[in-house]
């Protein structure tokens, strides 16, 4: 039976990836960060486990739980827009860049190399939910500056790790805009219909993609 890691699961793209893989027979370990979507997600047979991506101890809790396991698939999907309206008239509060450079960064930094060797292990593939707004070669506005900069952050960190680890598939993908809390209800996607593309494009993908940005549709998004 094939292995994932969800981390970031208790609602929206993470726990959609949660449901289709277990549908899929799969057997799945997802992390949440409160005790309600701990029930939630058991009730449904996933093997949950409560983890903060912004605290390094919580985060560590992963190489314990999962001592000795080898992950096919490992999907990052836990995120923050932070605020709303912010662009670059006005800079980001202190408090605002550390929450989501922490979030979208610093914690897939931190979750990384925790995670590669247990996807290289099982030859598998290791995923970055990251987002078109961070494309700079696509970027036309500065709606979501700090956003943005977080998630073009995060290209870089996933691919500047692809060579270090050479068995596993490190992949950034987009999710497409999607109907979820962040999203928002006027999104065109479903998140049904975003992850299930995403998995079509993760399975496709072998080595010689690592290190390489697509979104759910399987087109190359441009860093
Ligand atoms: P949601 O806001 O619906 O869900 C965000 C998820 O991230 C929740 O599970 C949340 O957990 C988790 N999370 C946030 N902070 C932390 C933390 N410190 N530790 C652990 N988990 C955390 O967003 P989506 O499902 O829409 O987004 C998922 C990913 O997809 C994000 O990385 C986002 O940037 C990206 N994305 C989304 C798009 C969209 O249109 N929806 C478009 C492009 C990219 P909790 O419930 O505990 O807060």
């Amino acid at each position: 039976m094939p292995v994932a890691l969800i981390i970031g699961a208790s609602r929206g793209i993470g726990r959609e990836y949660v449901r289709q893989l277990l549908a899929r027979g799969w057997d799945v370990h997802a992390t949440v960060r409160d005790d309600a979507a701990l029930s939630a997600l058991r009730a449904i047979g996933a093997k949950a486990l409560k983890v903060d991506v912004t605290r390094a101890e919580s985060l560590a809790g992963i190489g314990w739980e999962l001592d000795g396991v080898a992950l096919d698939l490992a999907v990052y999907v836990a995120g923050v827009y932070g605020p709303q309206h912010q662009g670059p008239m006005s800079p980001p509060s202190q408090a605002d860049f550390d929450t989501v450079m922490h979030a979208n960064v610093l914690g897939a930094m931190s979750a990384l190399p925790l995670v590669a060797p247990m996807v290289e292990a099982a030859g598998g593939r290791l995923v970055f939910i990251s987002s078109g707004m961070g494309s700079i070669a696509e970027t036309d506005s500065g709606y979501g500056w700090l956003y943005r900069v977080s998630k073009a952050a995060l290209n870089m960190a996933v691919k500047s790790a692809a060579s270090s680890y050479p068995k596993a598939t490190l992949l950034a993908m987009c999710p497409g805009w999607v109907r979820t809390d962040m999203g928002g209800e006027g999104a065109p996607l479903a998140v049904e219909e975003s992850v299930a593309g995403m998995l079509k494009v993760i399975e496709a993908a072998g080595l010689e993609d690592s290190g390489s940005f697509h979104d759910y549709s399987g087109r190359t998004v441009p860093w």
